[in-house]
């Protein structure tokens, strides 16, 4: 197992304090790694800002080159890196193997081939005698910062479009879930120059806090919590750094009397329990019409309640347990407040899971109302409320009547209601008749307290490129 981080083209350990890196499925210990020192992030800052300068100056067919390497590496050793996911996040094997380690090969092969076709306003004589360009050009050296649920995943989003944007990376995975983003650095170490991409690990409040105020540091990429956001705004604001924000979510989803309820229940058994709903886009706020709400409740209680976890043979398993003790400790306190509340029942789950692993059982919590916290805030575990509508107009005001804005859905038969429902809607991303599909080629980010970086897409690569104007004078 690597252990090493990686500064400018050196493996090293960390010398600080040791984190212990846990198997969610046992709560064993796998390892304990000990974080950065201050000496260490001043390495990897300085390593990112020498390989800027070449880096910077390469051509945008040079840096998909890189990136299509990279894609090849982590394709042709799928199996270990979906192994090393499963250990330290507890997911199934299945899931890392057969949904996320293609769709990160995939997400360095689309910006291996964006950053070669980037779009822009024609150059031209705007003022008479002058020619204006546009460029693109990178913004210098990013912290990226990730967060537990779906490591790998999330740094390709964050490498991909930084480093094919000519941008250098100081890279800190979260201090849960650091073991493939040390298998990577390897990777990387070989296939990229010196310095380009580094490595470094340890806790948000040191390591992280220590990079997010870096003088040196002219961007800061961060997905995490809401609270950690804004942490990393007041951190910008010293010095006005770019800021890249993808935070939590509550994704709604309306189902009008007139949707399938079969394609609607197989949806939020898919889609709410995902990950163990440890997804910011997780279908986890139902909104049912009136006619629909008791077949809807019934029916997804019963289809939740066959979700298979903690099987023996994993290959069985649907969903692993949640990250930390912690973790769901915290989900289960949200359950049991809310089955205090008179108008709620929870028809299926509400109870931890058995054994020494965070597991928790797929959970409904039926007869939700509006100003419920269980309506109204992040759980972040395999938990769905549901709550009855009586109108459109009620639906669209409750959906919208959220901190959040990242991700919700639409389900009905009937297009034109659809639509007027998607427009009225105020989230990143609005399905319709489906929840939860993401692909490379298309945006994924929020609204209000969610953040405003793009991941994936064009529009990330715009996220992590500096527009300019160039004029020149005609002699
Ligand atoms: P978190 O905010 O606790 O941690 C995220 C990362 O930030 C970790 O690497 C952590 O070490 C670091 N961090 C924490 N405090 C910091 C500080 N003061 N300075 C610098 N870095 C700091 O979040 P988490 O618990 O790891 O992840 C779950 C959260 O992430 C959820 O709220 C979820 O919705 C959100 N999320 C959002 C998206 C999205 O695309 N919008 C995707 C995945 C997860």
């Amino acid at each position: 197992m690597d252990t090493q981080m990686l500064i400018g083209s050196k493996f090293e350990m960390g010398t600080e304090t040791e984190e212990p890196i846990l198997n969610p499925k046992t709560g064993a210990t796998i390892l304990n790694l000990p974080e950065a020192s201050p000496a260490q992030i001043e390495a990897a800052v300085s390593a990112a800002e020498r390989a800027f300068v070449s880096w910077s100056r390469t051509t945008p067919a040079q840096r998909s080159g890189y990136l299509l390497k990279i894609a090849d590496r982590i394709e042709a050793e799928a199996k270990e890196f979906a192994a090393l996911e499963a250990l330290n996040c507890g997911k199934p094997i299945n899931a890392v193997l057969n949904d996320e380690i293609p769709a990160i090969v995939d997400c360095y092969r689309f910006f291996a081939g964006a950053v070669r076709s980037m779009p822009g306003q024609v150059a031209g004589e705007y003022i008479a005698g002058h020619t204006s360009m546009v460029r693109r050009d990178p913004v210098g050296i990013v912290a990226s910062i990730a967060p537990w649920n779906y490591p790998l995943m999330m740094m390709a989003w964050k490498l991909a479009p930084a480093i094919g944007g000519g941008n250098t990376v100081v890279f800190k995975p979260s201090e849960q879930t650091p073991l493939t983003s040390l298998k990577l650095a390897k990777i990387l170490a070989e296939v990229l120059p010196e310095g380009v991409v580094n490595v470094v690990l340890g806790r948000g409040d040191s390591v992280g806090n220590t990079l997010i105020n870096h003088p040196k540091v002219n961007m800061i990429s961060i997905t995490g919590d809401v609270a950690t956001g804004k942490k990393v705004l007041q951190a910008a604001a010293k010095s006005v750094k770019r800021t890249h924000l993808e935070l939590g979510g509550k994704a709604p989803v309306i189902v009008f009397d007139d949707a399938d309820l079969g394609a609607v229940v197989g949806g939020l058994r898919a889609f709410g329990y995902y990950n163990a709903g440890q997804d910011c886009t997780a279908a986890c706020r139902i909104y049912a019409g009136k006619k629909i709400y008791d077949k809807l409740v019934a029916d997804l209680s019963s289809a939740v309640s066959t979700i298979k976890y903690n099987q023996p043979d994993d290959t069985q398993n649907e969903i692993g347990p949640l990250i930390s003790r912690r973790q769901r400790d915290r989900v289960s306190s949200f359950v049991e407040r809310a089955s205090e509340l008179k108008h709620i029942e929870i028809t299926t789950g509400g109870k931890p899971g058995e054994g020494s692993g965070f597991y928790y059982q797929p959970t409904v919590v039926a007869g939700a109302l509006q100003e419920d916290e269980i309506v109204r805030r992040e759980v972040f575990g395999p938990v769905v409320s549901v709550t009855r509508f009586s109108d459109v107009d009620e639906a669209v005001t409750w959906a919208n009547d959220s901190d959040y804005g990242l991700a919700s859905s639409v389900w009905t038969r009937d297009v034109s209601r659809a639509m007027a429902t998607a427009a009225r809607l105020q989230y990143g991303c609005t399905w319709i008749n489906t929840h939860f599909m993401l692909t490379n080629e298309m945006p994924h980010g929020g609204l209000k307290q969610s953040g405003y970086g793009k991941d994936m897409s064009l529009y990330a690569l715009e996220d992590y490129t500096a527009v300019r104007h160039v004029m020149v004078a005609h002699g």
